[in-house]
């Protein structure tokens, strides 16, 4: 199964990826993750990207497709994939199309998840991480006793807030996602290919929808190589 899950900062994409991993055994390739990993490392890529993440803007084209095809070229995605945050604006969905088409390997959905500006901004301000092994938690919906600190990883580390989670970065992050990512949902409606959750409901309950919907979509496209 290969798919897109796009949706606002805050929608819940990163979450539900992380269950749908589980359930499909496919890998999640999220290029924030990606990108925050190469500013952490100090690589080429991680430089240049910095100070458009921290302001909330898009990272150049460039270097967004450089280390996505990186990603992809790896062994784990021959069976699918989930694309979260990813492609962002047309430039990139073209040039995700293209390579696509290029391996046969066309996309079998992309999810649109629908949420109210005002669960988005209580969702991030919840929102904090964990810096060892990235799995994401909410101090709102976290049963009592778990936050801050990461139950997953042995030693508990203590889970911190994304620099670009503050709030101007936040409100900054929204409008470019309505100006340039939002317009993607025509572009996928055209090829028939958008399927929308509303996501404005539990993590459990969206997981829920969400396993519902992939599981009742046509059989996938055939591969153009299969023999
Ligand atoms: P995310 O974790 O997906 O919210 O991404 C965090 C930040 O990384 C974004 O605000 C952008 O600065 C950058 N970023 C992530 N994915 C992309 C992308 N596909 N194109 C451009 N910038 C991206």
């Amino acid at each position: 199964m290969r798919i897109v899950l796009m949706g606002a900062p805050g929608s819940g994409k990163g979450t539900q990826s992380q269950r749908l991993v589980e359930r499909f055994g496919i890998p999640q390739i999220s290029t924030g993750d990606l990108l925050r990993s190469a500013v952490a490392r100090g690589t080429e890529f991680g430089v240049r990207a910095k100070a458009a993440m921290d302001a909330g803007h898009l990272v150049v084209d460039e270097i967004v497709l450089g280390i996505f095809r990186e990603r992809l070229a790896e062994r784990d995605t021959e069976r699918g994939f989930i694309l979260d945050g990813f492609p962002r604006n047309f430039a990139q969905a073209g040039a995700l199309t293209t390579l696509l088409t290029g391996i046969g390997k066309p996309l079998d959905a992309v999810v649109l998840f629908e949420v109210d500006y005002a669960e988005i901004v209580k969702r991030i301000s919840g929102r904090r991480s964990c810096q060892k092994c990235g799995r994401v938690f909410n101090i709102h919906t976290a049963p009592a006793g778990t936050a801050p600190h990461c139950d997953v990883c042995d030693d508990k580390p203590l889970l911190v807030q994304r620099a670009d989670d503050e709030e101007a970065t936040v409100r900054r992050r929204l409008e470019v996602y309505e100006q340039q990512t939002r317009p993607l949902a025509d572009y996928y409606a055209a090829q028939g290919l958008l399927r929308t959750i509303d996501a404005n409901a539990s993590v459990d309950e969206v997981t829920r929808r969400l396993i519902t919907l992939l599981e009742s979509l046509p059989a996938q496209r055939p591969l153009r190589n299969a023999s």
